[in-house]
C-alpha cells in the first residue's frame, strides 16, 4: 500500500516500541549500541553510522520525496557537502546557479578554490550560458527552484535531460517548496537535497538536512561517507525533524493560503513597487512553476517603494513579522535582502542578480492571515506618513 505525503509524514515510527507499546518512537540517545555476543553486532553499533530515530526520519524524507532512500546530516550545507565529496573528484566540473543560496556559493567556491573540484556558476534560464557550462561535461549540476529571494523558476525535467545527455548526475535543492508542492525525483533528478532546517522541521528550532537518492546504490554510498566524514544527523535533532515533519503538510498549506491572501493585499499597496510571487502570471516563469509544482509555496518578496528613513519605521511597526533571516517556520519572519541573507555578495553581484536595496523578503507563517495583513497595513501607515 503506498499512501499520500500527510499519511507518510503522520504514520512512520507509530506504535513500533516493542517493550512498552510506545504510540510515538522513543528518542534514543545511546551513542553506543551492546553486541549480542563475540562478533555478533545488532542493527546499529555506533550512534554517528546510525540510530533507529534517524533511520525513521530518513525513510519517511526518502518516501515523501519517492526516493530508494536518504541520509540525514547535521545541517543543510553538510547536506550539499557530503554529496559533493561523493561525486566530486579534483578537476571534475560542478555547475551551479549564479544565484543559489550564498552558504552553497561560499561551499563550493571555497572548495574549488583549494582544488577538491571545479565549479561554475550560470544562469540556468539563459539557455546558451547552460549549454556552455554543459559542453564541458560536469559531472554534478546542481538545480534550486525557486530561487532565492527573487523565486525565480527553473525548469527541473528540461535543465535534468540536458544534464544526463552530457552524463552528469543532477541535484535540486527543494528547500523552498518541501516535497508537498515539489517532487524533483519524479520530474528526473538524482537527488534531493533540503535544509531541513526550514519547511521539514518547521519550528525554526533545529537545524538539519538531508540527501535523498533516487537509486539504492547512491543510497549506500552516501550512508558510507556520511558515517565516514562524520556529517550525520543527532538523536535529538532526528527526533524534533520527524515531530516536525508530522504536521508538514497542513502547515505548509496554510504557509501557502496565508500567502496568497497577503500577495493580494500587497498588490493594491502603493508603498509596494515590485512584487515577486510565482503565482503572478507575468513573474518569469509562472508556467513552469504551474508545470512542476503542486502550488506556489509561502515565499515571497517586494520592493519597498519608500526611502530608507520609511524603511525603517515600516519594518520597526510591524509587530507579528520578526526581522530575521531563515524561512519555513510557523512564525512569519521579513528580511532586508542587501543588509542581511545577501550582504555576503558585493553589491555589484546583488545589482547583477536583481536584488535592490529595497528588497524585503517574507516567508509567511501560519498565524492569522487577517492578523498578518493588519499589521502589514499598520506599519505602511506609518511609512507613508514619514
Ligand atoms: C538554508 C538553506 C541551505 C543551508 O541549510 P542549513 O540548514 O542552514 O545549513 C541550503 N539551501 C537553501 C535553499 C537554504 O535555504
Amino acid at each position: 500500500m503506498t499512501y499520500k505525503p500527510s499519511t507518510i509524514a503522520i504514520h512512520n515510527g507509530l506504535n513500533e516500541d516493542q517493550q512498552f507499546g510506545c504510540v510515538v518512537p522513543p528518542i534514543y540517545l545511546s551513542s553506543t549500541y551492546n553486541f549480542t555476543d563475540f562478533n555478533e553486532p545488532r542493527a546499529h553499533d555506533y550512534s554517528r553510522r546510525g540510530n533507529p530515530g534517524r533511520d525513521i526520519v530518513q525513510k519517511t524524507l526518502a518516501q515523501l520525496e519517492g526516493g530508494s532512500g536518504s541520509v540525514m546530516t547535521n545541517s543543510g550545507m553538510s547536506a550539499l557537502h557530503l554529496l559533493c565529496t561523493v561525486f566530486l573528484q579534483p578537476g571534475d566540473l560542478l555547475v551551479a546557479p549564479h544565484d543559489c543560496y550564498g552558504g552553497s556559493y561560499r561551499l563550493f567556491n571555497s572548495q574549488s578554490q583549494r582544488g577538491a573540484y571545479q565549479v561554475q556558476f550560470v544562469d540556468q534560464s539563459d539557455e546558451s550560458a547552460l549549454q556552455a557550462a554543459l559542453a564541458k561535461k560536469p559531472k554534478l549540476v546542481l538545480i534550486e527552484t525557486p530561487s532565492n529571494p527573487l523565486l525565480r523558476i527553473f525548469d527541473i525535467q528540461h535543465i535534468a535531460q540536458l544534464a544526463h545527455d552530457v552524463g552528469a548526475l543532477v541535484v535540486v535543492d527543494n528547500t523552498f517548496l518541501s516535497p508537498i508542492l515539489q517532487q524533483p525525483l519524479s520530474l528526473g533528478a538524482d537527488f534531493v537535497v533540503h535544509s531541513c532546517t526550514k519547511y521539514l522541521n518547521g519550528h525554526s528550532d533545529i537545524v538539519a538536512g538531508v540527501v535523498i537518492a533516487k537509486e539504492e546504490k547512491w543510497v549506500t554510498e552516501l550512508a558510507w561517507w556520511a558515517n565516514n566524514i562524520g556529517v550525520t544527523g543527532g538523536a535529538f535533532d532526528s527526533y524534533l525533524l520527524l515531530r516536525g515533519i508530522r504536521t508538514l503538510s497542513p502547515r505548509v498549506l496554510q504557509q501557502q493560503q496565508n500567502a496568497q491572501e497577503i500577495v493580494k493585499y500587497l498588490k493594491s499597496q502603493p508603498l509596494v513597487k515590485k512584487l515577486y510571487y510565482p503565482a503572478l502570471e507575468d513573474h518569469p516563469g509562472h508556467e513552469i512553476a504551474v508545470k512542476q509544482q503542486k502550488g506556489f509555496g509561502a515565499m515571497l518578496s517586494f520592493e519597498f517603494a519608500g526611502d530608507e528613513s520609511q524603511l525603517r519605521h515600516f519594518l520597526r511597526s510591524l509587530s507579528l513579522f520578526t526581522l530575521a533571516e531563515s524561512l519555513g517556520g510557523v512564525e512569519t519572519l521579513i528580511s532586508h535582502t542587501a543588509t542581511m541573507t545577501h550582504a555576503g555578495m558585493s553589491a555589484e553581484a546583488r545589482a547583477q542578480a536583481g536584488i535592490t536595496d529595497s528588497l524585503l523578503r517574507i516567508s509567511v507563517g501560519i498565524e492569522d492571515s487577517q492578523d498578518l495583513i493588519t499589521d502589514l497595513d499598520h506599519a505602511f501607515k506609518v511609512a507613508a506618513q514619514r
